[in-house]
């Protein structure tokens, strides 16, 4: 967690590192090494006017402390509007090079691509027909147009009987569905659906949760929702690119990574109350529901998930409601429940953050909303689709912490396994196994 005290501590150690600070092994040339920033005393309506001007913001605290990702041209440019950013970390951390994993051909260390993945989840079905099958559930924007692109893809895994793992919402197993690189620079996350992906598979049978799980449920996995997005970043191979947003160009020519809309911004529900400027890194697209990525992930959720909830805003799902939505992103240990777009609190607000605490107790997160957590709100996000739109207990995990080896967007590849999947991995476990009452 971000403590004040560990921010002071932090601080410490930058003032004694800064003047020696050089480009991390990853990084081609210092000037342009994106680095994490904090700046202090920022207003409200100041971090909606740096968002819309495209800057990097991806953290705001009660006390107006904003956190900026970006390289020392943009740091310039915060002091040339008058504020005062102070170095925290490096974005890239040390690349443990293996020759393995170059060959298997993954980027950073270890982190896989898209074709990869999509090869994954055909090789997983392919050796464990009685418990995987997948889905193609739609098309990225670049293949849309005829520009390359990818499939997005979906897992079905359980205990296959017949009826099982069809793209029926009427399903007589419950389910969960864990979604990831939404965000694409979120690497960390992909990876850790790759192992849950690995860890049912393999476990079923021989690892007694993993066994009552796959009798039981019927757990859902589109490991990567914005393929484009994350050809972008391994495109930078060691050091990574830092695309956020899908790869589409056509509402406006942003620079480098700025091009695209937010595909956590562009969701139907609510929809409507994030940036409207196209290389605003959180830029909502022209309408809800522009982009073929999210009609896509909201259309297989509609096929799979029933609608359990009313249409009002204050509409509780009732105490039976089944099924489960974890979206994984990163960074900042939390747990985030609905809504996003607003500080109200929703009907099944009690009932959502104790699901929340409980899967916490295995990775430490803090439970929130949006605004109680990063800091901002959050419109147009899958979770608040989900919930808004079935009912289901829905919720966004920010994975990882904001500095050091592990932290960051781009942690290093050896953090998968020392921390951030086995936390992660028990904590979607007791979610997947209360998907059948998520509520009671
Ligand atoms: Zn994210």
């Amino acid at each position: 967690m971000r403590s004040k005290k560990i921010k002071v501590s932090l601080l410490a150690v930058t003032a004694l590192t800064l003047s020696g600070l050089t480009a991390s092994p990853a990084a081609a040339d210092g000037a342009s090494e994106p680095l994490i920033w904090e700046v202090p005393d920022v207003s409200v309506s100041q971090a909606i006017k740096l968002t819309d001007a495209g800057f990097d913001v991806i953290d705001y605290e009660d006390d107006g402390e904003l956190t900026v990702v970006g390289d020392r041209r943009v740091a310039k440019k915060l002091r040339d509007r008058g504020f005062e950013p102070r170095y925290v970390d490096t974005v890239y951390k040390d690349v443990e090079p293996s020759a393995k994993a170059d060959a298997f051909g993954t980027y950073y260390g270890g982190y896989k691509t898209p074709d990869l993945h999509l090869k994954h989840l055909d090789d997983v079905a392919a050796a464990k027909p009685n418990l995987a099958q997948v889905y193609d559930i739609g098309n990225s924007w670049r293949k849309t147009v005829g520009q390359g692109g990818h499939d997005i893809k979906a897992i079905c895994l359980t205990n296959r009987q017949p009826g099982d793992c069809q793209l029926s919402p009427n399903s007589t197993k419950p389910r969960i569905s864990i979604i990831s690189q939404i965000h694409a620079r979120e690497i960390a996350t992909g990876e850790i659906t790759w192992r849950w992906i690995d860890y049912l598979a393999n476990g079923y049978g021989s690892n007694a949760k993993v066994t009552q799980l796959l009798n039981s449920t019927e757990v859902w996995v589109v490991p990567i929702v914005n393929p484009d997005g994350v050809d972008i970043v391994a495109s930078g191979g060691n050091s990574p690119r830092l695309q956020r947003k899908n790869a589409n160009n056509t509402y406006g020519s942003c620079s480098g990574t700025q091009r695209g809309v937010d595909l956590n911004r562009n969701h139907t529900h609510k929809w409507g109350g994030a940036s409207s400027q196209p290389c605003a890194e959180t830029y909502q697209g022209p309408r809800r529901g522009s982009e073929p990525e999210i009609a896509a992930i909201e259309g297989f959720f509609a096929k799979i998930h029933p609608d359990q909830r009313g249409p009002g805003d204050t509409d509780p799902a009732p105490a039976n409601t089944r099924d489960v939505m974890i979206s994984l992103h990163s960074y900042g240990n939390y747990i985030i429940v609905p809504w996003g777009y607003t500080t109200t609190r929703p009907p099944n607000d009690s009932a959502l953050r104790s699901l929340g605490q409980r899967m916490a107790a295995s990775n430490g997160y803090r439970v929130g909303n949006a605004a109680g957590t990063v800091g901002y709100l959050a419109s147009g996000t899958t979770d608040d689709f989900t919930y808004g739109a079935f009912g289901i207990a829905s919720f966004t995990y920010e994975v990882g912490g904001g500095s050091g080896q592990c932290g960051g967007f781009l942690p290093a590849y050896s953090c998968l396994d020392s921390s951030l999947w086995p936390i992660n991995r028990d904590a979607i476990m007791t979610g997947a196994l209360d998907a059948a009452s998520p509520y009671s």
